[in-house]
């Protein structure tokens, strides 16, 4: 716990998460020229769902709102060591959806033309040059594949350690093993937040804080409906012979997803797959209920790999909203509340733009795009936009 006398008596604003976007925000924030930035995290920095991501960044989204963020944060990662002085092992080897039914094929052919009329250089591809780009593919009852060469994978840890690197660089004040445990709200305006060493006077906070994130809402009375989600994530032993520019490759059928992990001779995969029965939850053990699915669509679609030997593994939690979409705003009936949550299992790739936005609400600014959309006042009313994904 931070030690009482460390904690700051004032902020302008208080940054609830050190995942992916509170970092981001926060250093956003700073080099904004925002003064008494804080950031807190009840355990280490990306100790929530950050750190445990499989590091999929990619474009290939089915809203423009999504592809606008995710092609934003591309960029950014594309420059994370010029920007950050921060080596994050962004391996550009594409994404590559594999489509074996005709729907998901006519829907990944309209979702190529949104792509592509937004600048992403997405294409949809004949099943062999799929298995030439990933050829550890069987074509079993495959009909298409869909597939964009500036998409990739690099290491969360490193993306959190530059953020956060770079936020105190700029004069952000990030405390660590630091909880928030509730917000004062008077006549309306947020005045300050609780903490487990004591209270910061503010009259802004920001919620980043993940798959958490409804219990700090409802400090507040501002409903944030994200409910948390178990996936687990398995690494091989090394794969012989597994060539180095396989794209993180995703079966859409089955959602059965794999990309290479590790370095040289002991470069193995990482791979995972949703679990329908899995049911919402902090759990974090593992559980062995979702492998004999998992093993059908490795002998399905991957059989090389039913050989291959698993090396370890993780679970982490899905921040999961009613329509997989993002909860991005300013709460209407509290001022000084914002919030950036409920990224549905793709927050990571969205870190780098979202801060950026998240830093123009809180100055008043316009953000680069208009995220009126995923505030989360949408379910109170109508108009929900389901993402087409299921990884
Ligand atoms: C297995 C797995 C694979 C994934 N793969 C990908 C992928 O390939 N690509 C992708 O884009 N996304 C992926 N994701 C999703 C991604 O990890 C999340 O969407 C993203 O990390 C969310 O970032 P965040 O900063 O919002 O949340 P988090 O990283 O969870 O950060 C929230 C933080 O808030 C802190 N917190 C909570 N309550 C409090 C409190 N009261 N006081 C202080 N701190 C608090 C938590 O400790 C936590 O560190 C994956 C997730 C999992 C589980």
């Amino acid at each position: 716990m931070t030690d009482p006398r460390r904690l700051p008596a004032s902020a302008s604003v208080v940054v609830i998460g050190g995942g992916v976007m509170g970092l981001s925000t926060a250093h956003h924030l700073a080099r904004a020229g925002v003064r008494d930035v804080v950031l807190l995290d009840k355990g280490g920095l990306g100790s929530g769902s950050t750190c445990k991501a499989a590091g999929g960044v990619r474009a290939q989204f089915s809203d423009p709102v999504n592809i606008a963020l995710r092609a934003r944060s591309l960029e950014t990662f594309r420059e994370f060591p010029r920007l950050f002085g921060q080596e994050i092992d962004f391996h550009e080897v594409g994404y590559l959806f594999l489509l074996d039914s005709r729907p998901a094929v006519t829907a990944f052919e309209a979702n190529v033309a949104l792509q592509n009329d937004l600048g992403v250089p997405s294409r949809v591809i004949g099943v062999d040059e799929a298995c030439r780009l990933s050829p550890l593919v069987s074509t079993d009852g495959l009909l298409a594949a869909a597939y964009s060469p500036t998409d990739g994978h690099c290491t969360p840890e490193s993306v959190v350690l530059g953020y956060a690197s770079a936020a105190r660089r700029a004069g952000a004040t990030l405390l660590p093993h630091c909880a928030a445990t509730g917000i004062d709200v008077r006549d309306g305006q947020v005045v300050g937040v609780r903490t487990e060493a004591g209270t910061i006077r503010t009259d802004a906070v920001v919620c980043a804080a993940g798959a958490w994130s409804a219990e700090v809402g409802s400090w507040a009375g501002v409903d944030l409906p994200v409910s948390p989600l178990r996936r687990q994530v398995l690494v091989t032993g090394p794969v012989p012979g597994l060539d180095p520019r396989t794209p993180f490759t995703v079966d859409f059928g089955t959602s059965l997803y794999f990309h290479g992990e590790g370095h040289g001779a002991g470069r193995g995969l990482l791979l995972g797959m949703s679990d329908p029965d899995e049911t919402p939850g902090f759990a974090l053990t593992r559980s062995d209920g979702w492998l004999p699915r998992l093993g059908a669509a490795i002998e399905r679609r991957a059989p090389a790999l039913a050989e291959v030997g698993i090396a370890g593994g993780w679970a982490g939690l899905y921040e999961t909203t009613p329509d997989h979409n993002a909860l991005i705003g300013r709460a209407d009936a509290v001022e000084g509340f914002l919030y950036a949550t409920g990224f549905s299992g793709h927050g990571f790739l969205m870190g780098p733009a979202v801060g950026e936005v998240v830093r123009d609400l809180y100055l008043g600014a316009e953000p680069f795009v208009d995220v009126g959309g995923l505030s989360a006042a949408r379910f109170a009313g109508v108009d929900v936009r389901p993402e087409l994904t299921i990884v």
